[in-house]
């Protein structure tokens, strides 16, 4: 199995952040554990939307993770964990990260070389030691300014590249994260700036994917502007696909068919976060995307805030597809394709 959708700042057991939080003595307002715990706890009742979702949980883990040994030992247990709560009867072979490098720097305190570093030797060590492929996706942020995400963009180029230490990929590609409401993903002037910033990174060979059509902010419009403005091999979730009607709808299929763009679907979050209102509206896109042959992956997004993993997401997928459950087969097969690690393709 493979997860190419999951994020540093919401797969790290709190358990693992408070010992580092401890050990590092940084002041923050966790006082104990349970504080931190309870704070990472999540109340669907007071989530309303994507927002909510990303306000509440993520500048703290950000703060926690943001020095070198603490963002190297989160990479390092986002995979261990994530490999050991796969099971046995189909373990996780290979994962890409993704992280806001420039989050994790505490206002330049740190320096970001220092951070990337670490998280690449975390990696490098959980690659080793569960003989998992991995490789990192820096994400850029919605809510930066095109200055600091063109530091992102250029620190991806410097660190990719760097060639596979026994399964460890280093950078291996570029997310666009961050709030929809903020409507970017429908403002062409902006897409414009982006794309052309990514551009020498897609030409180095580095993978580009993009959150949009998470909701209904940004919407099947969204997706037809980044699609049209970013070209991103994959999509981080997509899932407004299914609102698209008329000729926005075959335009956009045919875009996603033709180009084999492959949507990120991570059912849990978008139930959590309002995007749907049950996992029928999945299985029904899963319907959708398979038979106008567009690629798809099941994926965890945030497992630990969330408490899922990528069984899970797996099982929950299945059921909802009932007598079409087969059909989250192919999940693994386009992972497996469209994942930025070299050498996994062989593997399910
Ligand atoms: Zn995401």
């Amino acid at each position: 199995m493979i997860d190419l959708h999951i994020h540093m700042g919401g797969a790290v057991p709190a358990a693992v952040l408070w010992e580092l939080l401890s050990d590092s003595g940084l002041q923050t307002d966790f006082k104990t554990f349970d504080e931190l715990e309870e704070y990472l706890t999540v109340r669907p009742e007071a989530i309303h939307n994507l927002d909510d979702f990303l306000n509440r949980y993520f500048h703290g883990t950000e703060l926690i993770q943001s020095s070198p040994r603490t963002a190297s030992e989160s990479a390092y247990q986002l995979v261990a964990k994530a490999y050991r709560r796969s099971g046995r009867a189909g373990r996780m072979h290979a994962v890409e990260i993704r992280y806001n490098p420039l989050k994790r720097v505490r206002e330049g305190l740190h320096t970001l070389d220092a951070i990337i570093l670490a998280t690449i030797h975390g990696l490098e060590r959980a690659s080793m030691h569960y003989r998992v492929q991995t490789g990192i996706l820096f994400s850029m942020g919605k809510e930066f300014s095109h200055e600091r995400n063109a530091i992102i963009v250029n620190a991806a180029m410097d660190f990719g590249g760097r060639g596979a230490l026994k399964g460890a990929h280093g950078v291996v590609g570029i997310d666009m994260a961050g709030p929809e409401s903020l409507l970017n993903d429908s403002n062409v002037e902006w897409l414009k700036v982006v794309g052309k910033m990514i551009e020498p990174a897609r030409e180095r060979g580095l993978g580009i994917t993009w959150h949009v059509g998470e909701t209904a902010h940004s919407g099947p419009d969204g997706m037809e502007a980044v699609l049209e403005w970013i070209r991103p091999q994959r999509i981080g979730h997509g899932i407004e696909l299914r609102k698209a009607e008329g000729k926005q709808k075959e335009r956009l299929c045919k875009t996603l068919r033709e180009r084999q763009v492959c949507l990120e679907i991570c059912p849990s979050v978008n139930l959590i976060t309002g995007s749907i209102l049950n996992l029928r509206e999945i299985a029904d896109l899963i319907r959708l995307l398979t038979s106008e042959g567009i690629p798809f992956c099941i994926n965890t997004d945030n497992p630990y805030i969330i408490q899922t993993n990528l069984r899970q997401e797996y099982d929950l997928v299945a059921k909802a597809l009932g007598e079409d459950a087969q059909l989250i087969n192919q999940s693994h097969h386009h992972a497996s394709m469209h994942s930025f690690l070299a050498g996994v393709r062989n593997r399910h």
